[in-house]
């Protein structure tokens, strides 16, 4: 059993039910589905809060119409071991702008995506369900923009699937509340320390702050995996001091796996210092440095 994931691993073994499903029950789901709803109207779903009607067309930072958009989904066998085989879903469109970003172009134009209806998203969670695929993983770009969507798609769903939230962390307070009670494991990236990297290299205003807070929420609500990847010529100014929050907010035991598989994407070539190869060295003092100040559970 993973450290950390002690509730996700009895969903597994059949002794809990996702929170999901407890929320039909009780009638949350349906609640929060109906403000998801509402904030379509008024875009906030994530940090930059564009105030757009995507019901009636209009399109912020992310261009996400009010339908989802999605460019692939399988049983994903390159998560973190303890979720795979994963039953993943990428939604186009994201709410940041990585010059690295590895999903360009979907994440950035999201009418790539192909439309899928809340029930059909439901009809293939339970079809990944009978093939043996241990939670449902929505992804993107980011699955923020799509938060209604993915809430009423729940709502068609009956896989005693666990949920995974696996996301940039950019997303809204709002957002953060109305995930609470659904979500059974955070996947979160945590990607700068300093809001100028993240203007610069993700066009993401605010970053630091909205993603503490919402690593905290998390940490409130469910269980969580850490996600850090660590990127070349920024492991003083933003993956050590991530570290070191970690350890000292969410405590030693917190589950993060360390990432090495930076390469230049997108538009990483614009930026020289972030067009290359992360070296052996830079990946093995961020290992030493997780270590040294005790972060014990690492993937
Ligand atoms: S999800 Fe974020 S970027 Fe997209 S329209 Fe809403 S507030 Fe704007």
């Amino acid at each position: 059993m993973v450290e950390g994931l002690e509730r996700y691993e009895a969903i597994l073994q059949g002794k809990v039910r996702p929170r999901y499903l407890e929320a039909k029950v009780s009638g949350l789901l349906e609640e929060k589905v109906k403000e998801a709803e509402r904030i379509l109207l008024s875009c906030e779903f994530c940090e930059r809060k564009c105030k757009v009607n995507r019901v009636a067309g209009e399109k912020g930072f992310c261009k996400c119409d009010d339908k989802a958009r999605v460019f692939g989904a399988f049983a994903h066998f390159g998560e973190e071991p303890e979720l795979v085989p994963s039953a993943t879903i990428f939604f186009a469109g994201c709410t940041m702008r990585c010059v690295y970003c590895q999903n360009a172009p979907e994440s950035v134009t999201p009418a790539l995506g192909s439309y899928w209806s809340e029930q059909e998203i439901a009809e293939w969670i339970e079809l990944m369900y009978k093939r043996g695929c241990k939670n449902v993983n929505f992804v993107g770009g980011d699955p923020t923009p799509y938060t209604y969507n993915i809430f009423k798609a729940l709502s068609y769903c009956n896989a005693p699937l666990p949920v995974v939230w696996n996301s940039n962390a950019y997303y809204s307070e709002k957002t953060a509340k109305l995930l609470q009670g659904l979500v059974d494991v955070y996947l979160l990236d945590f990607r700068y320390f300093n809001d100028e990297c993240a203007l610069k290299y993700s066009s993401a205003p605010n970053y630091v702050q909205a993603a503490k807070r919402n690593f905290l929420l998390a940490t409130e609500d469910a269980e969580l995996i850490v996600r850090i990847l660590v990127m070349p010529s920024h492991i003083e100014c933003c993956t050590k001091p991530i570290l070191r929050w970690l350890a000292e907010n969410l405590g030693k035991n917190v589950r993060v796996n360390i990432m090495d598989q930076y390469w230049p994407a997108f538009n990483s070539h614009k930026f020289p210092e972030m067009n290359r190869r992360l070296s052996h060295e830079e990946f093995a003092s961020v290992l030493d440095y997780a270590k040294e100040i005790g972060l014990n559970n690492l993937v």
